[in-house]
């Protein structure tokens, strides 16, 4: 039975262990039933799922999902954490704990083996210091994945769901939105935790388009633009492209790319929609060939 919700049963065990929380890998454990439930039910896990658990901790969350899923992997990072897994997971056989970092992990094949390649579900209450690595990664190595069901700092998951015109739209909303739909599912405050992060916490779920919502000619040079317009945020997009250097144009050239967009010259990157970020990058693509 899933017990480690309950704090009292959270701190019995690290007692036992006597656990050092290390702050390098982000180490804030939830202590809150009925987040863990909402959690779990957000990811709509059934009997047929195969799931990847990123970074158990002491394997509070990884008891629901053993008892909602098929089969799960949980990858951990801490090597002090594996002993009180194997001990927190014992009444589990459909679990195995790998003690690897996840940024190294060779997800696709592990989909492969554990899942025949079919599309995964991915749950986390993420470190928040690689956060985007992570999902980018899981986004762009085009690991088959049904969703990703993860906890994140509560400004990130605003800025996951944000659109142009908001102070928060930037990267990472266009590239979470060209390859899922994210979805709010709640808001965690810092108590939920031991010990308390700094931050307000949000539980997000991202499901993955079966196709992306806009048609381009390269993913890449997509992706290079809208990371040239954001990363001079207060230059107008033509500079913010011109500055980047990887589009082998002139600034007059782009100025041109972006005329036939149909949008003022000195628009700045964060009023384009990802409609237009994708329409911008066929111009650009089309002006090059
Ligand atoms: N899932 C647990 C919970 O909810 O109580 C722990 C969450 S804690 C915020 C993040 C966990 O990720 C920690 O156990 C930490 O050691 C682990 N971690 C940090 N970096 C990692 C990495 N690169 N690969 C795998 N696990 C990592």
């Amino acid at each position: 039975m899933a017990t480690l919700g309950n704090p009292k049963n959270t701190i019995a065990v690290l007692q036992k262990y006597q656990f050092n929380f290390q702050k390098k890998f982000g180490q804030n454990f939830l202590i809150d039933t009925g987040i863990l439930e909402e959690i779990i039910e957000a990811a709509q896990i059934t009997k047929d799922d195969f799931v990847l658990e990123i970074g158990p901790g002491i394997g509070t969350m990884t008891q629901y999902l053993c008892e909602a899923a098929r089969a799960v992997v949980a990858v951990e990072i801490d090597t002090n954490l594996i002993p009180i897994l194997k001990d927190t997971l014992a009444e589990y056989n459909n679990v195995d704990v790998l003690n690897e970092d996840i940024l190294k992990v060779n997800i696709s094949k592990l989909a492969e083996e554990k899942n025949n390649g079919k599309p995964i579900k991915v749950v986390a209450n993420l470190p928040y210091y690689i956060t985007t690595p992570i999902i980018m990664g899981l986004f762009e190595s085009h690991v088959p994945i049904d969703s990703i069901t993860i906890m994140v700092q509560k400004e990130v998951a605003d800025r996951m769901q944000e659109g142009p015109g908001s102070k928060e739209y930037g990267a990472l909303s266009l590239a979470v939105q060209y390859y899922a739909k994210p979805e709010i599912v709640v808001n965690v405050p810092p108590s939920c935790f031991m010990p308390q992060p700094k931050v307000g916490s949000a539980v997000i779920r991202l499901t993955r388009h079966s196709e992306p919502p806009v048609t381009v000619k390269s993913e890449k040079l997509l992706f290079q633009v809208i990371r040239a317009s954001f990363n001079q945020r207060r230059k107008t997009l033509a500079n913010g492209l011109a500055n980047y250097g990887a589009f082998g144009l002139p600034k007059e050239e782009l100025q041109a790319c972006i005329e036939k967009l149909g949008v003022p010259v000195n628009i700045r990157g964060e009023a384009l929609s990802l409609e237009q970020f994708a329409q911008l990058s066929n111009i650009i693509y089309d002006h090059r060939s």
